[in-house]
C-alpha cells in the first residue's frame, strides 16, 4: 500500500516530504514558514513557473498559463498517474482514445485537454450533456476507465451513497475514480438535510427557505442555506468528514483508496491544507 502511495506520488514523496497536516487558512502561510521558492511545470498545460511555497493552494491560481490551482493539477496529476503511470503535462502526453472516463461538472481549463487525450466526456447535472450520479444510465455501466469528480458530492441529492454507488456502476472492474470534496479532518459527515424527499427552495421572510417534504409526509423548512459560487445546483447539502468520505467509498465496494498526502512539487501541487485532498480508489478487479 505504501509503495503504491510512493510511486503514485512520485518522487517528493518518496524523498519523505512531510505530509502538511496542520491546519492553515487558504491565503496564509504554511505553519511551517517554507517560503523558498519551488521551480514547477503546470501538469495541465505544460508551463513552467516560479513561486513561494507560501504561494500555493488548494484553491488559488498558481499557474500563469492556464491559471490552475494545486487542487486542479492534483486532480490531473492523479489521473495520469492512475492510468499511464507518468506525470508528464496533458498538453504532451500521447493520446489514448482507448481510455473512456467521465466528468462531473469538470473545471474546462483541464476538461478540454482530456476530451483531446481520451475518450472522455465532461457531464453536468442540469444540462447536457446531462448525468445525475445518483441515477446512472444503464448503457454506462461497467463502461468507464475512470471518473473525475472534484468538489461535487457535497452538492449531492440526499442519500449521498447513491452518488458513490453510481460512480462504482459506472466504472470497469480495476477502473479508477479520481475525487475530491471539502472535509473535515475530525468528526462525521454533517447532512444537512437528512429526510430530503421532495423539497423545493423558495424565498422566505430570512432570504431562500428549503421546503422539504419527508418520506412520511412531514414538511420541514430550513433557513441559512449555504450556496457555492451560485445558486441552484451548488447548494451545501452536507459537510463530509474525511472518515464519512472513507466510509462512503468502502460502502460502495471502492478499494485502494489513497488521498493525496505529502506535495509533488515538480507539478506545482503544493496544499497549506490538510483537510479536503484529492483521492483516487478503485473499483475492485
Ligand atoms: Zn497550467
Amino acid at each position: 500500500m505504501l509503495n503504491t502511495l510512493r510511486r503514485l506520488l512520485g518522487r517528493d514523496a518518496a524523498q519523505g516530504r512531510r505530509p502538511v497536516e496542520v491546519i492553515a487558512r487558504p491565503g496564509q502561510a504554511s505553519l511551517g514558514g517554507d517560503d523558498r521558492v519551488v521551480d514547477f511545470r503546470c501538469n495541465i498545460c505544460g508551463t513552467r513557473g516560479s513561486l513561494p511555497y507560501a504561494k500555493f493552494g488548494r484553491e488559488q491560481w498558481s499557474c500563469q498559463g492556464c491559471k490552475s490551482t494545486s487542487r486542479m493539477r492534483g486532480i490531473v496529476h492523479l489521473v495520469t498517474m492512475g492510468l499511464l503511470g507518468t506525470d508528464a503535462p496533458l498538453s504532451e502526453i500521447e493520446p489514448r482514445k482507448d481510455l473512456v472516463g467521465l466528468g462531473m461538472s469538470d473545471w474546462q481549463g483541464y476538461a478540454k485537454r482530456l476530451a483531446e487525450k481520451f475518450d472522455y466526456l465532461n457531464t453536468f447535472y442540469d444540462h447536457e450533456p446531462q448525468m445525475d450520479i445518483t441515477d446512472p444510465p444503464p448503457e454506462r455501466f461497467g463502461t468507464c476507465d475512470f471518473i473525475i469528480s472534484t468538489d461535487v458530492f457535497e452538492h449531492v441529492c440526499t442519500p449521498v451513497s447513491r452518488g458513490f454507488e453510481g460512480v462504482r456502476k459506472l466504472l470497469k472492474p480495476g477502473g479508477l475514480f479520481v475525487f475530491s470534496v471539502p472535509y473535515n479532518l475530525e468528526g462525521a459527515t454533517v447532512e444537512h438535510f437528512p429526510e430530503m424527499h421532495e423539497f423545493d427552495i423558495v424565498d422566505g421572510a430570512n432570504g431562500k427557505t428549503l421546503i422539504n417534504r419527508t418520506k412520511d409526509g412531514r414538511e420541514q423548512r430550513f433557513e441559512g442555506l449555504v450556496f457555492h459560487g451560485g445558486e441552484g445546483a451548488t447548494l451545501e447539502m452536507r459537510v463530509f468528514s474525511k472518515q464519512g468520505v472513507i466510509d462512503e467509498l468502502t460502502r460502495a465496494g471502492f478499494v485502494d483508496i489513497e488521498f493525496f498526502e505529502g506535495a509533488h512539487e515538480a507539478s506545482g501541487v503544493i496544499f497549506q491544507e490538510g483537510w479536503s485532498r484529492p483521492l483516487l480508489a478503485r473499483a475492485p478487479k
